[in-house]
């Protein structure tokens, strides 16, 4: 019987920050993905500053410290510190509501301005189960993701489709970018 126990030394933590306009699901996907817990009402959204949350990528324990605006992207004010050390990102719109979907290149200037230009990136289009009240095809959100050298998925944090696929892409890819700088 063979253990392989000791061969994990390495511990690997990732900061990741969620970033969008205001109510596009940002902390509900954060919810969703770490305690499975949805909340109907924005307000009872309680405002965490991160959340720590282990995940196992190509059977190594990697943590990712998911970081939540905690609604300061209402006054325009997402400060700096809160993209310092950032190596992933996901930017989140709500495919109801257009102007969230417009108001992605201002997101993605701010964090290029705060943060290093390698943050690995997603694309997340949230409420993907409002289907009635779709305003942002899935066609659009795709070439604006490859127009920009994104990730892109659609998510529900209400129904759950692809909230974990959605944090996996951007862990898995930040771990691979890591694996092939230290061998
Ligand atoms: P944030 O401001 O970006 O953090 O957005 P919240 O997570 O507070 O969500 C804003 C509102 O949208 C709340 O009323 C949520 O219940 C709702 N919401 C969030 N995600 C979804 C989703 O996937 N589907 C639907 N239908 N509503 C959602
Ligand atoms: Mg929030």
């Amino acid at each position: 019987m063979a253990f392989y126990s000791e061969e994990r030394t390495e511990d690997y933590l990732f900061k990741i920050v969620l970033i969008g306009d205001s109510a596009v699901g940002k902390s509900n996907l954060l919810a969703r993905f770490a305690r499975d817990e949805f909340y109907p009402n924005s307000k009872s959204t309680i405002g965490v500053e991160f959340q720590t949350q282990k995940m196992d990528i190509n059977g190594k324990e990697v943590k990712a410290q998911i970081w939540d605006t905690a609604g300061q992207e209402r006054f325009r004010a997402v400060t700096s510190a809160y993209y310092r050390g950032a190596v992933g990102a996901l930017l989140v719109y709500d495919i109801s509501r257009r102007q969230t979907f417009d108001s992605i290149s201002r997101w993605l200037n701010e964090l290029h301005t705060h943060s290093d230009m390698n943050v690995v990136t997603i694309l997340v289009g949230n409420k993907s189960d409002l289907k009635d009240a779709r305003e942002v095809s899935t066609a659009e959100g795709k070439v604006l993701a490859e127009a920009q050298g994104l990730f892109f998925i659609e998510t529900s944090a209400l129904d759950s489709s692809n909230v974990a696929t959605a944090f996996q892409t951007v862990v898995r890819e930040i771990y691979n970018i890591l694996s092939r700088k230290v061998i």
